[in-house]
């Protein structure tokens, strides 16, 4: 089986790490299920620089160096593969994430040290690829979802990989194989008082993707809006309004984090979704109500919410959470059941509170939604943080008022 190196690039290098890497983590025990051998140097927990990267790459004769990250990591990856392809040049560089997805050729052009680019979603393509890798076949171009580079160094794509329809069949992350103590330590959340308390955090993703439409959203393109056109006389992708939705069930959701209570005693999830609600509203308004019905009979309920009092993060037990929300998606009665379960914050993308801009950037929510939003959230108990961006294209300053 195939020895592979996961290193996790440094991202905010004036930030401390607080998130484990959750598609990494999923990929590690997608591949360890099969019986691969995983390592991981994260770099991004641990900055300690070029001698210990060496040192690692140097650990062993690995097959596989992968590595990933949305666009601004960038920087942090060209570095490591330039020292990853000197000093394991037997190793296949394999890179993917958004970075790389949101533009495979260029990708390919500006970083020779990469051998094969996993675009999209790796779930599928990346246990594929290294079943080549195990079987000595490097015939790239029969793996979906992949970029290579052919012999005169031109780069191809091979035809799309399908999502993963049902996700419910992922394994739960690998988060044993990262530092969660250097995470842990920087647990603390500013948007509601129990995050700030919080002492062992973790993310989760309970869905990807979001229905809505706001044009300026990238819209998690790797999850389920990226379409394969035809650029210049080969395929490329390009990045629409597919709206592809996925949701784990509520069974799932909670059971990951039962699993996450029982194994690293966490006190508080970070929802990474894009948008809890639209799953929820797609769902039939079942879905959060779902998870937090059993978030409750399964335990997981904050002792200070059960009984009414102020949070004490020394005695309360159980687990709160945050997440996002949208305002025109949710009501008062599903804000109070996930009160109920734990939830202490909810982010919104408000953006804006001029009608016209509003209108422009498809947002689909008034200067009204967005203030009754901020009322029923506030009401229900849960801290509201509004996000707002300035310098939409046809921002003016009356828009800014
Ligand atoms: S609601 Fe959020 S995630 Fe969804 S399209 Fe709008 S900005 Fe993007």
């Amino acid at each position: 089986m195939a020895k592979v190196l996961f290193v996790n690039p440094v991202i905010r290098e004036e930030d401390d790490p607080k998130h484990v890497p959750y598609g990494m983590a999923l990929l590690a025990s997608i591949i360890m299920r099969e019986g691969h051998l995983v390592q991981v140097y994260d770099a991004n927990a641990w900055r300690a620089g070029d001698d210990v990267l060496t040192q690692v790459v140097q650990a062993d004769d690995w097959d596989v160096i992968a590595l990933g990250g949305i666009t601004t990591a960038y920087g942090a990856i060209k570095h490591i593969v330039g020292l990853a392809k000197a000093l394991a040049p037997r190793a296949l560089v394999v890179a993917g994430g958004g970075f790389l997805t949101s533009m495979p050729h260029d990708v390919m052009r500006l970083l020779p040290q990469v051998d094969v680019g996993v675009v999209g979603e790796a779930f599928l393509s990346f246990p594929e690829l290294l079943r080549r890798v195990d079987a000595g076949n490097r015939d790239w171009a029969s793996v979906r979802g992949l970029v290579w580079r052919d012999a005169a160094g031109a780069s191809h794509l091979t035809p799309e990989q399908p999502l993963l329809d049902d996700i419910d069949r992922l394994p739960y992350p690998a988060w044993e194989l990262f530092p969660l103590d250097i995470y842990f330590r920087n647990s603390t959340f500013g948007f509601s008082e129990e995050g700030m308390a919080a002492k062992r955090r973790l993310d989760i993703n309970a869905s990807y993707g979001c229905s809505l439409i706001c044009r300026f959203c990238f819209h998690l393109g790797i999850a389920g809006d990226m379409e394969y056109v035809q650029k210049d006389g080969q395929p490329d992708v390009r990045f629409g309004y597919k709206r592809a939705i996925r949701y784990h069930s509520p069974r799932y959701v909670v059971e990951l984090v039962k699993y996450a209570r029982s194994k690293f005693e966490i006190d508080f999830v970070s929802f990474l979704d894009e948008n809890l609600m639209t799953m929820h509203q797609s769902s039939g308004k079942t879905w959060l109500t779902d998870i937090a019905r059993l978030w409750i009979e399964e335990g997981l309920q904050p002792q200070c919410v059960r009984d009414g009092v102020p949070h004490d993060p020394e005695r309360c037990s159980g687990i709160h959470w945050g997440g996002t929300s949208h305002a025109t998606l949710c009501s008062p009665e599903v804000l109070k059941a996930i009160k109920a379960a734990g939830c202490s914050h909810l982010l919104y993308g408000y953006e804006t509170f001029s009608a016209r801009v509003m209108k422009t950037i498809g947002k689909g929510a008034t200067p009204a939604t967005n203030e009754r939003l901020l009322r029923w959230t506030m009401e229900a108990g849960i801290r509201p943080i509004p996000n707002q961006m300035i310098g939409f294209p046809d921002e003016d300053f009356d828009s800014l008022r």
